[in-house]
């Protein structure tokens, strides 16, 4: 097999990166720390650690996390589930949007998030 030969990226994989990149970028975005600020609840001890640890309260399951546990999700997801990719204009209007659109949540609620938008995407993915 070689690995050396050097293939044109296609659309796909070039707007995958550039996702992935803008992606990174975007969680040092302010409202993202302030979505996650106004979700402290308080220092105590981590069961996990036995440290003591800022709290964060997950907007879904109302279930207590420390900061590793947690995620700041978009509520109107960044790619529309339904129309799939539109233009860079709209990712990233989305993508680095106020507030109001976010919510800090624990990794298996956006898990759980996550998959239910992709079910919903696959669901709406043409037929070959
Ligand atoms: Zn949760």
């Amino acid at each position: 097999m070689k690995t050396t030969e050097k293939k044109p990226w296609t659309e796909a994989r070039i707007r995958a990166f550039i996702t992935s990149v803008l992606r990174a970028g975007s969680r040092r975005w302010p409202p993202k720390y302030e979505t996650l600020n106004q979700a402290k609840t308080e220092k105590k001890t981590n069961p996990k650690t036995g440290r003591i640890a800022q709290h964060f309260r997950c907007e879904m399951c109302q279930e207590e996390f420390t900061q590793k546990d947690m995620e700041v999700d978009h509520i109107t997801p960044v790619v529309d589930p339904i129309k799939g990719f539109e233009s860079w204009d709209k990712f990233i209007d989305r993508l680095f949007c106020e507030a109001n659109n976010l919510q800090a949540i624990c990794k298996s609620c956006h898990k759980e998030k996550t998959k239910q938008e992709k079910a919903i995407r696959n669901g709406n993915r043409p037929k070959n």
